[in-house]
C-alpha cells in the first residue's frame, strides 16, 4: 500500500513537470516568456491528498467546478492557494463563491454579475470574474455568445464590486487540438475588440483558455491562464 502511494506521488510530480515543460515550450515557440502563462491546476476529481501533493511540488493555483466540492476542500487546504471557480455559478451558491474564490472563470448572465456584485458588497470585496464566452457556438456550452460580449461588457462595469479581469471560453472536444485553435483565436481578438474601444480606464488582460489536450494551442493564441486536470492527475 505504501508502495503504491509513493509510487503514485511520484506520477503527480512528473505529469506536473511535464505539463509546465509543455507550458515553457510553447510560450518560447510563440515567443512569450514563460511567466506570462499562469497553471490553474484544476482539482476537481482529485482528493485532499493529492492536492497536498501538488501544493508540496509548488502549485499555487487551484480551480475547482463546483461550489460544494470547494468548500468542503477550502476547509482543509484555506487560504494556501489562490482559488479558482472554473464551472457554472448558480445565483444561488454566489454568498459561498464571493468568500472563497479570487477569480470567478464562468460569468456568463447579467443575473449572475448583479448577484456577485451584491454578495461582493456585503463583505467589502471587489470580486475578480472573467465572461464565459461560447466560441465554438455549440448549444451545450455553456458562455455568451460573440456578439453579445460588448454589451454585456459595457452593462457589467457599471457594478462597483465587480471586476472584469478578462475572457474565458472552453473549446470543443476534438481529436486534433488544432481544430480549437479557432476558438482560442477568437477569444483573442474579442478581447483586443474590447480593449481598443476604451470604454473603460482599465483593459482586459486575462484569457483563460486551454486544458490538458489542447492548451499548447491555447497558450500560442495567448492564453494567460491554463486550466489543467487529467494531465496532471491521470
Ligand atoms: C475539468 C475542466 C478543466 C480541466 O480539464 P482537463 O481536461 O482535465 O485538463 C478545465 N476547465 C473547465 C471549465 C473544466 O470543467
Amino acid at each position: 500500500m505504501l508502495f503504491y502511494c509513493v509510487t503514485k506521488m511520484a506520477m503527480i510530480a512528473d505529469n506536473l513537470k511535464a505539463v509546465t515543460q509543455r507550458i515553457s515550450r510553447s510560450c518560447a515557440k510563440s515567443g512569450r516568456s514563460a511567466d506570462v502563462v499562469k497553471l490553474v491546476c484544476v482539482t476537481k476529481e482529485a482528493n485532499l491528498q493529492q492536492i497536498e501533493e501538488v501544493l508540496a511540488l509548488g502549485v499555487k493555483d487551484i480551480g475547482e467546478n463546483r461550489v460544494q466540492d470547494a468548500l468542503f476542500k477550502y476547509r482543509s487546504i484555506g487560504g494556501r492557494v489562490t482559488w479558482h471557480l472554473i464551472g457554472h455559478l448558480q445565483t444561488n451558491k454566489v454568498s459561498h463563491a464571493v468568500r472563497i474564490f479570487s477569480l470567478i472563470h464562468s460569468v456568463d448572465s447579467l443575473r449572475l454579475i448583479e448577484a456577485i456584485d451584491r454578495e461582493a458588497k456585503k463583505i467589502s470585496k471587489v470580486q475578480d470574474i472573467l465572461i464565459q464566452v461560447n466560441t465554438s457556438g455549440e448549444e451545450s456550452k455553456f458562455g455568451i455568445s460573440q456578439d453579445e460580449v460588448r454589451p454585456f461588457f459595457e452593462k457589467a462595469v457599471l457594478y462597483p464590486n465587480i471586476n472584469i479581469s478578462g475572457l474565458m471560453t472552453m473549446a470543443p472536444e476534438v481529436p486534433d487540438p488544432e481544430e480549437a485553435r479557432p476558438c482560442f483565436r477568437r477569444l483573442r481578438e474579442l478581447r483586443d475588440e474590447i480593449n481598443s474601444l476604451k470604454l473603460t480606464a482599465y483593459s482586459l488582460k486575462l484569457l483563460s483558455m486551454g486544458m490538458s489536450n489542447d492548451f499548447e494551442a491555447a497558450i500560442e493564441e495567448g492564453s494567460t491562464m491554463v486550466r489543467v486536470g487529467r494531465a496532471i492527475f491521470k
